[in-house]
């Protein structure tokens, strides 16, 4: 029962259990040939094991991200006649002076990490300095061990750390090289069209906020997956904050940016100048077996009374950026990135998954 729990409790540690879903693995660990070491021998074949039964589970889409994060094996160390020794065999561990099993991980930057050290003195205590040199051998014995499992699992190691899917809940080329670039180190990026999806939600929230959590949440309910959505628009403040969530299709009819931006200019020319004026943008990520995250990014401006410019986009040429002195449709694509709402809802998303991962 010991030796049970302690192989679970390191797989588990190998594992983000909220990938796995409502499901449990059964390893079953019979040691055929082994000479001492047979707990730490387990560990490191039942972690490969599991690699070999995700990778089933994927292929099968029965799971839709690998849950292995780190990679997982251990090591007997000890001391002998004082002289510390790796892997001890049966003869060597029944007289050993110091006993001790690890079990470390490693994850996908590198870091190394202990699940368990466990060491005892049988008959003597030992010193740090032992200890130091028990710890630097079992740090050895690990990694070789871990490069045996890639070894013996050959392109099923693809399954450790890879990296878990997120849907965008768009088909915006330029949202979607965006997102690639600044969260391409967590997850592997694809738009609906890539993943063979089409989806016409219904977006009738009252902020942008809800907007882009009804999109997140209707695409992972389709894929299984992370999926990420923003909803963005004009506010302006002589205008009660219109068009808002109605931005795109502010003059009736979607997406068109000149009718748009024409009856824009209509309701504000009785008013007074400055227009004052912000673009709004949320963004959520909705994780399967975890809370959606929501962020909210906004850049301030004015409406001005003529068209600027000619790059961006909707209503870009009439709205004087505070941050750059120009509209955005004067601006080039970087230096709008780099003050925009959905940059700035975006940057936020990725400092909540940095305090996350610590
Ligand atoms: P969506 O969030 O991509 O659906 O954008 C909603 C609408 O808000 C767009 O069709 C535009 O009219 C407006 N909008 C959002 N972001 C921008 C921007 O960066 N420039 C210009 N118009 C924008």
């Amino acid at each position: 029962m010991e030796i049970q729990r302690l192989i679970g409790r390191s797989l588990r540690a190998a594992c983000d259990l909220t990938r796995l879903g409502e499901r449990t693995v059964y390893i079953d660990c019979d040691v055929i040939q082994a000479d001492g070491g047979t707990r730490t021998a387990s560990i490191t074949g039942a972690f490969a094991a599991l690699c070999i039964a995700v990778d089933r589970l994927l292929e099968e889409g029965k799971l839709v991200d690998s849950p292995i994060i780190r990679q997982v094996a251990a090591v007997s160390v000890g001391v002998i006649d004082d002289v510390c020794t790796l892997d001890l065999e049966y003869a060597q561990d029944s007289r050993a002076q110091v006993d001790m099993n690890i079990v470390m991980t490693r994850d996908a930057k590198g870091e190394l990490g202990y699940v368990e050290v466990q060491g005892t003195g049988e008959g003597r205590s030992y010193s740090r300095a032992e200890l130091d040199q028990l710890l630097a051998l079992g740090e050895k014995g690990c990694l070789s061990l871990m490069q045996a499992q890639l070894d013996a699992l050959g392109s099923r190691a693809s399954v450790i750390c890879k990296k878990p899917k997120l849907a965008l809940a768009s088909n915006n080329f330029g949202k979607l090289r965006e997102l690639k670039q600044l969260l391409g180190d967590r997850y592997d990026v694809y738009s609906m069209r890539e993943l063979g999806v089409e989806m016409d939600v219904e977006e009738n929230g009252e902020t942008f906020e809800e907007n882009a959590l009804i999109k997140a949440k209707a695409l992972m309910e389709r894929l299984g997956c992370a999926t990420l959505a923003d909803d963005s628009g004009l506010c302006v403040d002589q205008l009660g904050g219109r068009p808002g969530v109605h931005s795109a299709r502010y003059c009736g009819v979607h997406g068109d940016d000149e009718a748009n931006n024409q009856l824009l200019l209509k309701e504000l020319s009785d008013k007074p100048e400055p227009h004052k004026a912000h673009y709004g943008a949320a963004v959520a990520l909705c994780r399967p077996g975890r809370e959606p995250v929501t962020v909210y990014g906004r850049c301030d401006g004015q409406i001005i009374g003529e068209y600027r410019g000619t790059g961006g986009f909707g209503y870009d040429p009439l709205f004087l950026s505070d941050d750059l002195g120009m509209t955005f449709a004067e601006a080039d694509a970087e230096a709008k990135n780099g003050v925009s709402h959905r940059a700035r809802a975006i940057q936020k998303l990725i400092e909540v998954l940095d305090r996350e991962d610590g």
